[in-house]
Formats: structure tokens, C-alpha cells, sequence
């Protein structure tokens, strides 16, 4: 009897550990909150230099593809912006990048709802494995007003960097991403060589400043590094209540770094 119960506890024991292990919080920040910087109106989107590869120029999503199945990405395109279909699920480059500066402008809608994580929520991943359905996800979220682990909030490298400070403009306006993104390097058997590294700007503001990445960005467990040589870039989907999401003026510079 004793030895019976003995057995039951490390039994409980081993499940609510590996439970632990597996929980989304475990892997939530919560502080520092970064502080808010205004950065004042949109002051106009730039134009794209000449060695840039449009990827979105306000007519079509000829660069992009579903995410779900590779076929036409089922975002709409209106007024010279797209917006995220939820229905249609995520949509990605056709092209494959290795290292990059890309400018993207985002907004979340006038009337966004929810809270948290649930509201206004998309992701620029800068590398996804198309095969295992992960990436690198800079956070694109509301984060006017809202608050949520700041591991989690716009402008951080998901669940791993916290941005640096909140320069989010309110709903209805566009805000701007600029990203450089220095993918991963590996050797030839597959072991990491050296991490991938980022720096952003958002709205014009410094917020990720040539951090070294941990892995790919998981909604639960630790990040971890799979090897690749180039990936295409995702938009996320993610699937919350109320009015989507809307990108224009899309263009990136390949580099050699
Ligand atoms: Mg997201």
C-alpha cells in the first residue's frame, strides 16, 4: 500500500513538472515595461531606393503566397493596402531571403477589439521554415494603451527581446518597421556557427539594437535553432475578434553581411 502511493506521488510529481515545462507563462515577461515615446505623426512613407525588391507596392500580392498550401495569398487588396483575411491564414514571400533590410508599414484598424495578446495581432516573421511551420517573429500587435508581457509586445523579438521603448501610434495610424535582420549561420552538419541578429526601428525609433537571437520564437517551451540556408518572410494571421490588420509599402534590400 505504501509502496503504492509512494509510486502514485512521483508519478503526480513527474506530470506536474513536465505540465510546468510546458505552460505559456513560463516563458512571459513581464518587466521592465518599456517606456512610451511619442513619436509623433506619420510623416509620410519613404520611397523606395533603387536597388530594393518591391514586395508590396500597393496594387498586388504577386510576391506572396498562402502560407496554407503555397497557392495565391488570399489577403485583400484595396486602396493601395492589403489586409489580413483570417480565414486565409498566414502569407509568405515566394522569394527566399538570407540577409536583409526591409521596410514595412502596418496599422491596426480604427474599432481594433480585445485585449492582451488578442488584440491587433500579427507578426512579421523574418525567416520561416515553411516545412515545420516556424520563424523569427518580430511582435506586431496594439500595444497603444495595452498591456500584455513585454516579451510580447510590439517591437519585441517574440517571447525573447524586449524592445528597447513603446513609440506605438494610437489605432488608425500606420506605423513603420525597419528591420535588419542577419539570418543564422550554420555549418555544413547543421550546427549552429553563429546566431542571428536584429536590429529595428520602429516609427523611426531605435527599439532592437543588434540583439543576438535564442532560436526561433515559441508561444510555448525554449527557443531553438534549426538550420537554413535562405527562408521566405511570413505575415502572421492570427486569428483575432473585430477588424483586421492592414501593410502597405513593402520593399527590402538583399545583403551580403
Ligand atoms: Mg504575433
Amino acid at each position: 500500500m505504501k509502496l503504492r502511493l509512494f509510486i502514485s506521488l512521483l508519478f503526480l510529481a513527474g506530470t506536474t513538472q513536465l505540465q510546468a515545462q510546458n505552460r505559456p507563462e513560463d516563458t512571459e515577461v513581464w518587466e521592465p515595461v518599456p517606456p512610451v515615446v511619442d513619436p509623433g505623426p506619420f510623416a509620410g512613407s519613404p520611397a523606395p531606393p533603387d536597388d530594393a525588391i518591391i514586395l508590396f507596392d500597393g496594387t498586388n500580392l504577386d510576391e506572396w503566397a498562402s502560407t496554407r498550401g503555397g497557392g495565391p495569398a488570399g489577403w485583400e487588396v484595396e486602396d493601395g493596402v492589403f489586409s489580413v483575411v483570417q480565414a486565409a491564414g498566414g502569407i509568405h514571400t515566394r522569394r527566399q531571403f538570407r540577409d536583409y533590410q526591409l521596410h514595412l508599414e502596418w496599422r491596426v484598424p480604427e474599432g481594433v477589439m480585445g485585449s492582451g495578446q488578442a488584440r491587433g495581432n500579427s507578426g512579421l516573421f523574418m525567416a520561416w521554415d515553411l516545412a515545420r511551420g516556424q520563424g523569427y517573429e518580430i511582435q506586431i500587435l496594439d500595444s497603444y494603451e495595452n498591456s500584455t508581457y513585454v516579451n510580447g509586445m510590439a517591437g519585441a523579438t517574440y517571447k525573447q527581446s524586449i524592445p528597447l521603448v513603446n513609440p506605438m501610434r494610437p489605432p488608425g495610424q500606420w506605423q513603420t518597421y525597419d528591420v535588419i535582420w542577419r539570418a543564422p549561420r550554420f555549418s555544413d552538419g547543421g550546427e549552429l556557427l553563429e546566431p542571428a541578429r536584429v536590429t529595428a526601428f520602429f516609427n523611426g525609433i531605435l527599439i532592437q539594437d543588434n540583439i543576438e537571437m535564442e532560436g526561433e520564437t515559441y508561444y510555448i517551451g525554449q527557443p531553438e535553432y534549426h538550420p537554413f540556408e535562405t527562408a521566405p518572410i511570413h505575415l502572421q494571421a492570427h486569428g483575432d475578434p473585430g477588424p483586421t490588420l492592414s501593410f502597405r509599402n513593402i520593399w527590402i534590400r538583399e545583403l551580403d553581411l
